[in-house]
């Protein structure tokens, strides 16, 4: 079997690799290839790809996928949002691996990747940098909510002098935006630090550990990493500028922790890395109690932010060129509006929908308990408003998700499916379920497999469950042996791989608008996205990034679509979406 030399220049190789992985995602294990796809989008335009095909033999390079599978795998779960890091069981073509499997490969991997260098938050480091200034890099773990908090520290440190580096490996201060939702993202940040502190010996950097862990761990993690600066936690983001003022004057170690706050993290100098799309958060913390959970202990309680400031902000993105808006929130359909207009939810999605140039609007997460049927009519009324849900359900089982404090039975929550699959268009829905929770006992876990068949989600995060510090169930038996998790978490992926070939079946001869989001050279492929979150494989040109196109979808696979272009005057075909 060919065997990838695990050097610096493999290492950057792999990323390219794995746009072949993206390529054949239907032959691959469903959820491992969405993964990838997902991943892929955000380095697609890698220059490396040719020139590997080109040394390894094409022919070569399912063998070295096949070997090295599941370094690729773990390596891709740095690069997902928080809900992605447990890739714990991963097949392909009929091999299968638990999580302890990928030590090997990775440890070679990150032996090799301590000299190599990756962009910043997927962007390279403009070629002409400010010289002045000292620099940074800002390494992010977790969900959307956790980018955009990056994207705003950036800003701060924008303004303040600081200067984009290309990697941790030359910048003067390195932050690590954290996540602690999955015990694994914790793990991850110390082995960062221990990492960083090896690689850096001779010209160390002012380190910081921003987000979930930097909260939740607070002042241990001096004790644990006496190299670290700064320790934050998302909530006391708004005091970055005095925090980073204190670093700059000589302080040796400063913390914010606070959870005393009545404020979003909002800042003006956000710095975005998404040339069309942009992240505008909404509602802060939660004030919701699930046993699991360690978010309201690291981000506070819920506060939401004026209407007026939301839609001035909306409103000046339109101007500058973002096309689609995403609404963020831990419990974005939570949200309150504070200020005297008493703006519902719904009402707000439309307010956003209404701006000049925005042509979609997304949210994201919703809990069910919250969720009403004026949002489903605000999507019906204006098409501007995106059409998919996600709406984490965590399981089919009324035992566990009272136990789980979800506030909702299952009926109740299928009475809101019901209501989003009774809308006049057609609304996608989405996800996350969590298997093997404290109790979950085989005819639990049945009823979660049963809920997957009833909704028929267009797409499922599933995660084998963790307990997590500092909650509640915590002190519960972890009782589902992780064997036993690992075989629940493949048999959902299976069922629900399923469910995604049938549905994404149905989808052919039939004709979509995508954004486009990114392109393969090599594959002279664009990637689009669909309003419901499809993802379109076109043949197409790197130019096209940021326009709206029509497609027509020619085959499917469970993860994504692949299509043709739909030339502008040609006679309309059904459309779908
Ligand atoms: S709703 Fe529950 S799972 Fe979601 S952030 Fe709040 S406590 Fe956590």
């Amino acid at each position: 079997m060919a065997q990838v030399k695990w050097t610096p220049q493999a290492a950057d190789d792999l990323e390219a690799i794995c746009l072949l992985i993206a390529r054949d995602a239907p032959a691959l294990d469903g959820i491992f290839a969405d993964r990838v796809l997902r991943a892929t989008e955000r380095v697609a335009g890698l220059p490396r790809l040719g020139r590997v095909v080109a040394e390894l033999g094409s022919e070569n390079i399912r063998e070295i996928i096949a070997s090295h599978a599941f370094a690729f795998a773990l390596y891709f779960s740095r690069e997902l949002p928080p809900m992605g890091n447990e890739l714990v069981e991963i097949r392909l073509n009929g091999q299968s691996a638990n999580a302890s499997d990928l030590a090997v490969p990775l440890a070679e991997y990150e032996r090799a990747r301590g000299t190599s260098h990756r962009p910043v938050q997927g962007e390279e480091a403009p070629e002409e940098a400010p010289r002045a200034g000292k620099s940074f890099y800002i390494e992010t773990f977790g969900c959307q909510m956790n980018e955009h908090d990056s994207e705003k520290v950036a800003g701060v440190l924008l303004a303040r002098g600081y200067r984009p580096a290309a990697s941790d490996d030359e910048a003067d201060l390195v932050f690590y935006n954290t996540c602690s939702i999955r015990e694994k993202a914790a793990h991850k940040v110390f082995s960062h630090l221990g990492a960083i502190r090896k690689q850096r010996r001779l010209n160390p950097p002012v380190i910081g550990v921003l987000g979930c862990v930097a909260q939740q761990e607070g002042e241990e993690i001096f004790e644990r990493a006496p190299w670290v600066s700064l320790v934050c936690g998302s909530a006391s983001y708004a005091r970055l500028p005095e925090l980073l003022g204190r670093l700059e004057a000589g302080a040796g170690r400063v913390t914010g922790l606070s959870l005393d706050v009545d404020d979003c993290f909002e800042t003006e100098l956000t710095r975005r890395n998404h040339p069309f799309r942009a992240y505008l958060t909404i509602i802060e913390g939660c004030d919701k109690a699930c046993s699991y959970c360690v978010v309201p202990m690291t981000r506070g309680p819920e506060r939401s932010r004026a209407s007026d400031g939301i839609l001035t902000d909306a409103r000046r993105l339109a101007s500058e060129g973002y096309t689609e808006i995403q609404l963020l929130g831990q419990t974005v359909n939570s949200y309150r509006d504070p200020s005297p207009a008493r703006l519902s939810f719904a009402e707000l999605l439309g307010r956003v929908a209404e701006i000049p140039g925005i042509r979609r609007v997304r949210f994201t997460t919703s809990h069910p308990s919250d969720f009403t049927p004026d949002i489903v009519r605000a999507l019906e009324e204006n098409p501007v408003l995106c059409n998919h849900i996600h709406l984490p359900a965590q399981s089919g089982s009324d035992a566990v998700l009272a136990r789980m404090r979800r506030t909702y039975t299952r009926e109740q929550y299928l009475e809101k499916i019901h209501c989003i699959r009774s809308a006049r268009r057609a609304i996608s829905i989405s996800t996350d379920m969590i298997v093997g929770f404290s109790g979950e006992s085989p005819g639990d876990f049945g009823q979660t497999l049963a809920l997957l068949d009833e909704v028929g989600y267009d797409q499922v995060f599933a995660f084998k469950y963790s307990p997590r510090p500092k909650t509640e169930a915590l002190g519960w038996p972890d009782d589902v042996p992780d064997l036993e998790k690992g075989r629940r978490l493949s048999e959902l992926q299976d069922r629900q791989r399923q469910i995604q070939v049938a549905r994404n079946a149905q989808l052919v001869g039939k004709e979509f608008e995508v954004l486009v989001e990114g392109f393969q050279p090599r594959l002279g492929q664009a990637v689009g996205r669909t309003t419901g979150n499809r993802v379109v494989n076109f043949p197409g040109e790197d130019g096209w990034r940021g326009q709206y196109m029509r497609v027509r979808v020619t085959s499917a696979g469970p993860n994504s679509l692949v299509g043709e272009r739909v030339q502008a005057g040609a006679a309309p075909g059904p459309v779908a979406e």
